[in-house]
């Protein structure tokens, strides 16, 4: 009955190695850097619509400032080009003109202050661009450490189902059926071994009429523990 023995030990080596894959600490260290990252995907996009924004009018003010200056050029052209008849017209064009002077000053004003708003945007970008590829190799060194843990994982798996194997050729099946059926209630002791007096399975002590019937069994041999319903090998 060693091989009984053998075949639970297996199996909750089995167990053991599959708890520990579904709980590994280096697949909560992946998701934990995969969420990092992400969160740096939503902070660089947040920053680029906010600068697409100044940017935008930026742009917008910029195109004023041509057509300001278009117009400018225009009366210019007009005020030194000889059209001018009147002295009261020249008053005029030269009255509009300064408006517009001021209204390019005030203009390139406001461009100049996005610019200032845009310089520590686009750092701030940079920075991020910097923490996201520090972030990505976070992510692939994760992901190495656990793959490798993983596989090895997996090849203890397949080295304990070796075993199993192994010792499977020695239980006979009825033997293993009634084994299997333990398992689901007794886990890790669906097969116990008598102690002299006791079932060691049970919760509570073998009442003594239990125990004279397995002691009166040969060494070696399987019975239902009839208190636990454990099988026992006495
Ligand atoms: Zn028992």
């Amino acid at each position: 009955m060693e091989s009984l023995f053998a075949v639970q030990d297996e199996d909750v080596v089995r167990g053991q190695l599959e708890h520990r894959r579904a709980n590994l600490p280096e697949r909560a260290s992946l998701v934990a850097a995969e969420a990092a990252r992400a969160a740096t995907v939503v902070e660089v996009e947040r920053v680029g619509l906010e600068r697409l924004d100044h940017v935008r009018r930026q742009h917008r003010y910029e195109g004023e400032v041509a057509a300001v200056e278009a117009r400018l050029a225009d009366l210019d052209e007009k005020l030194y080009g000889g059209a001018i008849t009147s002295p009261k017209e020249a008053t005029s064009l030269q009255t509009e003109m300064g408006h517009l002077g001021k209204r390019q000053d005030d203009l390139e004003g406001q461009v100049l202050e996005i610019m200032e708003i845009l310089e520590p945007l686009d750092g701030e970008l940079v920075t991020l661009t910097a923490t996201g590829e520090t972030q990505d190799s976070s992510i692939a060194a994760a992901r190495t450490i656990l793959d490798e843990t993983e596989a090895e994982i997996v090849d203890e798996l397949a080295a304990s189902a070796e075993r199993r194997t192994a010792a499977l050729a020695d239980v006979p099946e009825d033997v293993l059926g009634r084994y299997e059926k333990g398992r689901p209630m007794f886990g890790s002791s669906a097969v116990v071994r008598f102690s002299g007096s006791d079932c060691s399975g049970c919760p509570y002590s073998m009442p003594a009429m239990e125990a004279d019937r397995v002691k009166s069994m040969a060494a070696g041999s399987l019975t239902d523990c009839s208190e636990c319903g454990r099988l026992v090998v006495r």
